[in-house]
């Protein structure tokens, strides 16, 4: 496993590969790796011939008021973590790598970041998608795996890619769960054990409302209500957005359909949750 923390040694790396007709895949991360990422690790390794997972703690897509500096960092941990699966590379660049002097070059999908945590966080998906097109611009793969737990961001980066005709193919992973039913997130250590027994609740919320849509209740207002229901019991009362929406345009529905998106976002003592089921 190499560890390459500047622009112009893992464009060149990427290069040779190409060269010799290797297939590269892409695993973009920030860090503070858990199993949801380890899951897609191990997808990306049988996906190419050389796996590249990137670690970086991208400044531009957090808000002044947002968690940069509290964001969990912890690269020796995570090197050690996926030590034994078969990652050819770790790209770990330092801020000004990235973001020399001078940047200003920026790229936004401008409708789909219109929806969901978007109205939420103005500027966040702006910087998602530079900073996702920035990395496949150094790292080059033909493929690149993202987790479904960041629905909106994966619908975001299919979108940059067609519409800016990419190269690289967008994979999407189901997301991976603790035990209780909670989606693996980097932001769960903020959480004391106290919130950590309430922030169950978002997955079952989520479930709530599914099993109303299973009893043939089609009324989007009607079924959501019992997921608002479970969330208000366990005091989860910031609730940024409960809804159901159609998966590939995010737009809110009024009336449920099977497939349709349920999303959600919540903030829960210093950190926000995001999950989502399909129905
Ligand atoms: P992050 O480090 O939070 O930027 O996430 C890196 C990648 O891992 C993104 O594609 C996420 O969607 C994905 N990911 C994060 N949490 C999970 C999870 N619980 N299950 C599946 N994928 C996840």
């Amino acid at each position: 496993m190499k560890l390459i923390s500047t622009v112009k040694e893992m464009q060149g790396m990427a290069n040779e590969v190409r060269m010799h007709g290797k297939i590269i895949s892409f695993v973009p991360t920030m860090g503070a790796l858990h199993d949801g990422h380890l899951r897609l690790i191990s997808e990306g390794r049988r996906r190419g011939d050389i796996l590249v997972v990137s670690i970086f703690v991208n400044p531009i897509q957090f808000a002044p008021n947002e968690d940069l500096n509290k964001y969990p960092r912890n690269l020796d941990g995570d090197l050690e973590k996926i030590k034994d699966l078969g990652v050819d590379v770790v790209f770990n660049p330092i801020t000004e790598e990235i973001y020399p002097e001078g940047f200003q070059t920026y790229v936004e999908v401008k409708v789909l970041q219109e929806y969901l945590c978007g109205l939420f966080r103005p500027e966040h998906f702006k910087g998602v998608a530079t900073v996702v097109l920035k990395l496949f611009n150094i790292v080059k793969p033909h493929v690149a795996l993202f987790g479904e737990k960041d629905y909106q961001q994966l619908k975001i980066i299919q979108r940059m890619v067609k519409d800016l005709n990419l190269e690289v193919e967008i994979k999407g992973f189901l997301i991976v769960r603790d035990k209780n039913g909670l989606a693996l997130s980097s932001r769960n250590s903020y959480l004391s054990s106290d919130e950590m027994e309430r922030a169950f609740s978002v997955s079952k919320a989520l479930s709530e409302i599914k099993k109303e849509f299973d009893k043939g209740i089609r009324d989007t207002k009607t079924i959501i209500e019992a997921g608002g229901k479970t969330l208000r019991e366990v005091g989860i009362t910031n609730i940024d957005y409960l809804e159901i929406c159609d998966p590939e345009t995010l737009k809110r529905k009024e009336l449920a359909e099977d497939g349709d998106l349920v999303a959600v976002g919540v903030r829960l003592g210093g950190a926000r949750l995001i999950d989502n089921i399909r129905l």
